[in-house]
C-alpha cells in the first residue's frame, strides 16, 4: 500500500499518518518526490482501512500495490536510484561502464587491462577472484590473491573494483576491499547471502538468475534492501531459453520493464548474454538505446589464452572502438559516460 500526500501537506501531517500506521506494527518507507511525500507501507496492510487514512488532512490518495516487492518498487520511490562510488556513477543521467577480464590471472594481466579500459572510458574495473564454474575441475580463480591483485590495479588506475562474492565467509574482507560486490547469476537466490550483504553498506551488483523471472529478480533485490542496503544495481546477463546458438538470450525488454517497475539502476552484460565476442558491440549499443544505465564488458589482453571466457572476451582495442560508438549512442539518449 502507498499513501500519497497532497503537494502542500506539512511535515506534521506526514508525521501523524506515519504514527498511526506504525502503531499497527507496520513499517513506513518515506520518500519525498518532486512535489510531495510518498509513504510506502510495508507489512500486512489488510489490517488498514484506506478510507480511514483518507480522513487525515494532507492525504491525497491511498493505493494498494499489487507487486510483492516494496522497497524496490518505483511506486514507493518515484525518482531513480543513483549509485555513486568515488567519481564513478551508475544511474540517472550517468552511464556506468564496468570492464575487465572474466578472471584475474596475474598482476601484469589485470594491471595492463585496467589501464587500457580506463583509457578507453571505463569507470569501474571488473575481474573475478572467486569464480563460479560449472565444473569443479575448471579454474576456480586466484581467490584472496586475486583480490590483492585487484587492489594493486585499483592503486595504479584509481578505478573502483567490482568483483563476485560467493560465500558469506568473505563478507568482511569484501566490505573492506571491494567497491561494488557482485552477486552472480547462480547465487541470485542464495537468500542467506543476500540477507547478509543487505546488512552492509557496500553497493551490490545483482545479476539476474539463469532462469529467473523479472519478479523473482526484484524479490532478490528486495531481500538485500529489506536488510537496509538500498544501493542495488541490477544486471541482466542473458537468460536460458530453447535457443542454444548463443550462450544465453539477452532479454533487452527487461530494461524498460525494470524501469517501469523499479527505481533501481539496470545495466547489461552482453558478454555473458551472447557468449561470443562478435555479439558484444552490437548488443552493447542496443542496450544503451533500450535505456540501460550501464554495461559490464569482459575485456582480455590475450583472449586465446584466457583462463575463463576467452571466447566472449574482446581485446582492449576492440573495447576502445566499442566505447567510441557507445559514447555516440549515449549522447543521443541524453546520457553521460
Ligand atoms: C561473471 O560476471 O564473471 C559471471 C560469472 O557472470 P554470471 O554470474 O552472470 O554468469
Ligand atoms: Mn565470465
Amino acid at each position: 500500500m502507498i499513501i500519497v500526500m497532497k503537494p502542500k501537506s506539512t511535515e506534521t501531517e506526514v508525521r501523524k499518518v506515519k504514527a498511526i500506521v506504525e502503531s499497527k506494527g507496520l513499517e513506513i518507507n518515506l520518500s519525498k518526490g518532486a512535489t510531495n511525500y510518498i509513504l510506502g507501507v510495508i507489512g500486512d496492510t489488510s489490517i488498514i482501512d484506506p478510507k480511514k487514512l483518507l480522513a487525515f488532512s494532507g492525504v491525497d490518495k491511498v493505493v494498494k500495490v499489487q507487486e510483492p516487492f516494496k522497497k524496490a518498487n518505483r511506486l514507493f520511490k518515484p525518482e531513480n536510484t543513483v549509485v555513486k562510488v568515488q567519481n564513478s556513477i551508475i544511474g540517472g543521467k550517468n552511464l556506468g561502464i564496468i570492464a575487465g577480464p572474466c578472471s584475474v590471472e596475474s598482476e601484469e594481466q589485470i594491471v595492463e587491462i585496467a589501464k587500457k579500459v580506463k583509457n578507453a572510458g571505463a569507470n569501474f574495473l571488473r575481474g573475478g577472484a572467486f569464480k563460479p564454474r560449472t565444473s569443479p575441475y575448471s579454474f576456480q580463480g586466484l581467490e584472496l590473491d586475486g583480490l590483492e591483485l585487484l587492489k594493486t590495479a585499483k592503486q595504479e588506475t584509481g578505478l573502483p573494483i567490482v568483483t563476485e562474492l560467493m560465500s558469506t565467509d568473505y563478507i568482511d574482507k569484501f566490505v573492506e576491499d571491494v567497491d561494488v560486490i557482485q552477486i552472480g547469476a547462480r547465487n541470485m537466490q542464495n537468500f542467506d547471502l543476500l540477507k547478509q550483504i543487505g546488512r552492509t553498506n557496500t553497493p551490490i551488483l545483482l545479476k539476474r538468475g539463469l532462469s529467473a523471472t523479472i519478479e523473482e529478480w526484484l524479490m532478490s533485490a528486495e531481500y538485500i534492501m529489506s536488510e537496509g542496503n538500498e544501493n542495488v544495481i541490477l544486471c541482466e546477463r542473458g537468460i536460458r531459453t530453447f535457443e542454444t546458438y548463443t550462450r544465453n538470450t539477452l532479454d533487452l525488454q527487461a530494461v524498460p520493464a525494470i524501469k517501469k517497475l523499479s527505481h533501481l539502476p539496470i545495466i547489461i552484460d552482453p558478454s555473458h548474454a551472447g557468449g561470443y565476442a562478435y555479439l558484444v558491440e552490437p548488443m552493447a549499443k542496443a542496450s544503451v538505446i533500450a535505456g540501460a544505465d550501464g554495461l559490464m564488458i569482459e575485456v582480455h589482453n590475450d583472449p586465446e589464452n584466457a583462463l575463463s571466457d576467452g571466447q566472449q572476451s574482446i581485446r582492449p582495442e576492440e573495447f576502445k572502438t566499442l566505447m567510441d560508438k557507445v559514447k555516440i549512442v549515449a549522447e543521443m539518449e541524453g546520457k553521460e559516460v
